[in-house]
């Protein structure tokens, strides 16, 4: 296989807790090669479960971070002018589809309408992607597979997918997972004991219930655990939730009180 597809292969297995069924409804989409939309807040376990998958399914994975100034040509390719004069140099999505990775697009709708229509012609039975520029028309390797990421919470009228763009997905709803598992996360990812991390567990589910009643989101995994590697780095329960779990998702003053004030009640 090509040097520029092997710098993609997961060579340890990655850390991944099932926590119902999607590790099977990923490999029946996958055996179909039906692309998917993972679905959820942010930092709940999207990115960990396609590097999980990629390992497990043996194929190597391509992650794309999307963003409003991506453009189709950081996706597909452009010429690049170099001293020998101008070359070819494929995007992140044409090496995927090229070689037959799996090609991860973390949070899509950020990225402009006209970029997320690139993805359009790789995602239904035909499965190839046009090089405009190049002239040429890339016919996807078997084993690729597009998958993307997608935040319910953030979309508003102004930025959403398309219906056309949804329609050509399979779904996954992901979210924090129950106390007991995200526990168990926690403990696995920073060390800190059981106890510990149940408690930072139930500080973020009370800043979960205030979703929607002055914070647009809630305190995620991803945050538990920098609270819990600070906590194993030495650093004061309190300090550490405050810097790693309060300060971060709010700047009002009368919810960093409320936030506060569940940090002391467990620490
Ligand atoms: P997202 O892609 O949804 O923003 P991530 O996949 O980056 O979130 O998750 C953030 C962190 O939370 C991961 O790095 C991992 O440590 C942890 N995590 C979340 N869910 C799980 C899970 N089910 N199994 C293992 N680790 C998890």
């Amino acid at each position: 296989m090509s040097d520029i597809i092997s710098q993609y292969r997961i060579s340890t297995a990655p850390y991944y807790r099932p926590v119902a069924d999607e590790v099977e409804l990923f490999q029946a989409a996958y055996s179909v090669r039906m692309p998917m939309m993972l679905k959820g807040p942010t930092g709940c376990g999207k990115t960990r479960f396609v590097e999980y998958m990629a390992y497990t399914l043996g194929k190597p994975l391509i992650t794309v971070a999307c963003n409003e100034d991506m453009t189709a040509s950081d996706l597909v390719g452009r010429f690049l002018l170099d001293a020998q004069g101008t070359r070819w140099q494929d995007g992140p999505l044409a090496i995927a589809a090229r070689y037959g990775a799996l090609c991860y697009l973390d949070e899509v709708v950020e990225a402009r309408q006209d970029t997320t229509v690139v993805i359009h012609p790789l995602t239904d039975n035909r499965r190839v992607l046009p090089l405009e520029k190049k002239g040429e028309l890339i016919k996807a390797h078997s084993d690729f597979q597009l998958v993307i990421s997608y935040n319910p919470g953030y979309q508003s009228l102004m930025k959403d997918l398309k219906q056309s763009t949804k329609q050509r997905f399979g779904a996954l709803d992901f979210n924090y997972p129950a106390h007991e598992v995200e526990t168990e996360i926690i403990a696995h990812e920073t060390r800190v004991t059981v106890e510990v991390a149940s408690k930072l567990v139930s500080i973020a589910e009370r800043a979960r219930n205030l979703k929607g009643h002055g914070l647009d989101e809630g305190i995620s995994t991803r945050m538990l655990i920098y609270a819990g590697s600070l906590i194993v780095a030495g650093v004061d329960a309190k300090n550490a939730c405050r810097v790693a779990l309060v300060r971060p998702i709010t700047d009002d003053p009368d919810m960093r009180d409320a936030l506060d004030a569940a940090v002391m009640t467990f620490f």
